[in-house]
């Protein structure tokens, strides 16, 4: 669906935002977001030459990742309405947010994961922490996923995976049973820890950002990820996730030293 909403334009990560992610030596993952962001596809690309700042574009440290590919390229599992919802709406009211919240803040100077680090589990940040944590988890799904997806892992990946679930296919169920029994909103992740890769679930805004945790992928399950493909069909959305769009390639990119 092609539409001239401010929201198919999104600004790339600013330049100051990269620079902030980078710096965080200590931080998990920000490494391959900042290598994401760096390698521009045609997508990013034509955001980029639409160059002017959108006139609700938000002032603040933090901005919208353009999306790693169009936004009807993952249909029919996630269609272009979903797309478009959930990364122009959703994602951009997590970084609107945000942006509001630090500011006159020090948190306004600070690196995206060490806010997370920072606000988790401070009553009085709990704004502060959901909205940098939900921003951090949607721009590392949007690079979980790829249009023809699926499929096997390169084998570095393969092999781990088969060291701890035996096969891909029980790698996929168990991914699969951790999304679907996600009590309400959350993420199904594929995390390492140490030299094990392990299936998780997470709660709400939460990621598996401490205890020695690698995020190596996440499928949202919130529903506003699903529900105006699928309703209430959250296995229907996750199976075809796992089939058709999950990127392999990017997991095996993060995977770090055991
Ligand atoms: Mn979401």
């Amino acid at each position: 669906m092609k539409t001239e909403e401010p929201h198919a334009h999104p600004a790339r990560l600013s330049r100051r935002e990269l620079l902030l992610a980078t710096a965080s030596a200590a931080a998990l993952g920000a490494a391959a977001l900042a290598r994401a962001a760096d390698s521009p596809t045609p997508a990013a690309a034509a955001g980029a030459a639409a160059a002017a700042p959108s006139p609700k574009a938000p002032t603040g440290p933090f901005s919208l990742p353009a999306l790693p590919y169009a936004d009807n390229a993952l249909d029919p599992v996630i269609s272009s309405n979903t797309l478009g919802f959930h990364h122009g709406k959703h994602h951009q009211a997590y970084v609107d947010n945000l942006n509001k919240a630090v500011a006159g803040t020090p948190y306004a100077e600070m690196p995206l994961e060490a806010i997370i680090a920072a606000t988790y589990g401070v009553p009085d940040r709990t704004a502060i922490y959901n909205n940098a944590a939900q921003h951090w988890n949607h721009s590392f799904y949007w690079r979980s996923l790829k249009a023809q997806g699926g499929g096997e892992p390169p084998a570095a990946l393969k092999q781990r995976i088969e060291a701890v679930f035996g096969s891909v296919d029980a790698c996929r169920k168990e991914l699969l049973s951790a999304a679907t029994t996600q009590f309400g909103s959350g993420w199904a992740w594929l995390v390492q820890e140490g030299d094990r890769l392990a299936v998780i679930k997470t709660g709400n805004a939460d990621a598996p950002l401490r205890g020695g945790q690698r995020p190596l992928l996440t499928i949202d399950v919130w529903e506003h990820a699903y529900y105006l493909d699928y309703q209430n069909r959250r296995v229907d959305y996750v199976s075809g996730v796992l089939g058709k769009l999950i990127d392999w390639g990017f997991a095996a990119g993060n995977l770090g030293p055991a």
